[in-house]
């Protein structure tokens, strides 16, 4: 018999998931505590709760959700990148980044991505299947555990792992407001940020909960012909579209949109670019966060030369768009997404 996971569930829900172990409504959020903030391993380690009701548990739920499979560290110690086995065997790539002002988690939102990015290692295989809302849960458990070895913490999350969070949409919300319970993480909505290719539909609806997230779209080219040679989902969904749906999300949430620009070298890299993204960014409550690419072995995209990057910023800058540069963490790692999982893989594969 499959054991029911409590991780992943509200109180109320463990609560009405174990009535049949007689247990009493309070020892819900006990259970909550033991599984999120002290990670217990199995029942066996929850000592305020009796003896016998814990076996009863254990013998029909269970709490574990990830294994370690793989760790890359990087030389300078800013990035840890796991793989982490699930329940059923599949694995996800979880990155730990250690900044100067806090310590962020990027999750995994789905087993391989249908998005189709040429850039990306994560599509490569394709979609697999959605995660539940305790499987990224526990990504981020994970790294909090590693933390907790230096009495340090998870303060903000990226969901820009792999996979396309607005195509597992209920899952990723469900996951966002457990963060934020109490009894789990006890997050605020604004340390998150949800990074999508651009799904409209699920950018609005995402508006309409009405919870102060940090919306990144993944732009990555300045007109329409550009953008679908390098991310297919432009074909539904054209940029027009996907910024006028993050124009609506600044709006309704007052929080400014991140726009992720990967800059490979003589794809979309030159002052044309530059000039292209100024006009589609100019006026906007928003700002561009330029990613030089992770290159990928095989897919023959390159990373520009550090004096085409500083051109490309300090244009964007000149022309009144708020641009950065992302802090290159983990690139000895191969920390874009999906390149550990697709490394294990094809490991396997030619074993
Ligand atoms: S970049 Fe993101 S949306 Fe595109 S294929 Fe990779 S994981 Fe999917």
């Amino acid at each position: 018999m499959t054991k029911t996971n409590l991780c992943g569930m509200f109180v109320e829900e463990i609560v009405a998931a174990t009535s049949s172990c007689g247990l009493e409504k309070y020892r819900g959020r006990q259970l909550a505590e033991w599984i999120y903030q002290r990670q217990a391993a199995d029942f066996e380690a929850m000592t305020n709760i009796p003896k016998a009701k814990r076996e009863l548990l254990a013998a029909n739920f269970s709490v574990g959700i990830v294994t370690l499979q793989a760790e890359q560290a990087a030389a300078d110690g800013s990035t840890s990148k796991f793989l982490l086995a699930l329940n059923d065997g599949l694995a996800v790539e979880t990155v730990l980044m250690r900044h100067r002002y806090g310590n962020s988690v990027c999750v995994s939102t789905q087993v391989g991505c249908g998005m189709g990015c040429v850039f990306c290692a994560s599509t490569i295989n394709g979609v697999v299947r959605n995660l539940t809302g305790g499987e990224i849960l526990a990504q981020v458990l994970y790294a909090d555990k590693v933390l907790s070895q230096n009495n340090e913490k998870v303060d903000s999350v990226v969901i820009m792992g792999s996979g396309e969070p607005l195509a597992n949409y209920d899952n990723v919300l469900k996951f966002i407001r457990l963060c934020h319970e109490e009894y789990c993480l006890g997050m605020s909505y604004r340390s998150f940020t949800l990074s999508t290719a651009g799904l409209v539909s699920g950018i609005d609806r995402l508006a309409a909960e009405g919870l102060p997230i940090t919306l990144a779209i993944s732009l990555h080219a300045t007109n329409n012909t550009e953008r679908s040679l390098l991310m297919p989902i432009n074909e539904k969904y054209p940029m027009e579209q996907v910024m006028a749906a993050a124009n609506r999300y600044a709006t309704t949430t007052g929080r400014r949109v991140t726009y992720e620009y990967t800059l490979i070298a003589g794809i979309n890299d030159t002052d044309r670019h530059a000039r292209e993204l100024i006009s589609l960014l100019r006026n906007r409550l928003a700002n561009v966060n330029l990613i030089p690419i992770n290159p990928v072995p095989k897919q023959g995209l390159h990373r520009p030369d550090k004096a085409s990057i500083n051109r490309f910023v300090e244009t964007l800058k000149r022309g009144g768009v708020n641009a950065t540069v992302r802090r290159e963490m983990g690139t000895d790692i191969r920390a874009a997404c999906g390149q550990l999982r697709h490394k294990v893989l094809n490991e396997v594969d030619n074993t």
